[in-house]
């Protein structure tokens, strides 16, 4: 369809969106399964949950502009994800996993912070108050989503993957496919902590 107006533009990028979110609801449950911190995991959880909402949302959004909703497809995120795959697939440490996780999930993230803020700036501009509220309300998890995960990397999960691995004989399984070998407890491995936060913040 050859986009005229503004608002051809704001439901060519509101049906990107839609395909976009589909694809990381797709996504999110493979994260989830790879991920050995049980924050990390939770953290998952959570916007699994956020997401269904999040689509849901999305049609109120359709509906506010008297449309149905449909998804165009997303090549961004297609390559978003299928990065993140491709890396899941070389990483052999439970933690570099773990770091690998959280920095895919925050290229999602802010695809879909940049995807959501242009559209909530487009519905202003054309008017549609109820649309840029429910699209400023997602645009607030996603950021959130994204702060969680930048506490959760420097909190410990980038600086346990500064330690070498510690699986021996298991070192060279891809840790997708094996047990977990490294125990983990709540109070595990602080030391050194506090010095390298720096370096893990971006
Ligand atoms: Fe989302
Ligand atoms: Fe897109
Ligand atoms: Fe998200």
């Amino acid at each position: 369809m050859e986009m005229q107006s503004l608002q051809d533009l704001f439901l060519d990028e509101l049906r990107d969106v839609l395909h976009a979110e589909n694809q990381i609801l797709k996504a999110l449950p493979r994260m989830k399964k790879a991920a050995s911190s049980p924050d990390l995991q939770s953290a998952f959880q959570e916007h699994i949950v956020q997401t269904q909402g999040q689509i849901e949302r999305l049609g109120r959004v359709f509906e506010a502009f008297g449309e149905k909703p449909k998804a165009k497809p997303c090549k961004a995120m297609q390559g978003i994800i299928e990065e993140g795959k491709e890396m899941m697939e070389e990483v052999g440490d439970d933690d570099v996993m773990d770091a690998t996780l959280i920095g895919s999930a925050q290229k999602v993230e802010h695809y879909e912070i940049a995807s959501y803020g242009t559209l909530r700036t487009y519905a202003q501009l054309l008017g549609n108050d109820e649309a840029a509220r429910l699209l400023q309300e997602t645009l607030d998890e996603e950021k959130e989503t994204d702060q969680k995960l930048t506490a959760l990397a420097e909190n410990g999960i980038n600086v346990e993957a500064m330690e070498p691995g510690e699986q021996g004989e298991d070192a060279k399984t891809p840790a997708a496919t094996r047990g977990r070998a490294k125990a983990r407890t709540g109070a595990a491995r602080p030391a050194g902590r506090a010095k390298a936060r720096g370096a893990a913040r971006k």
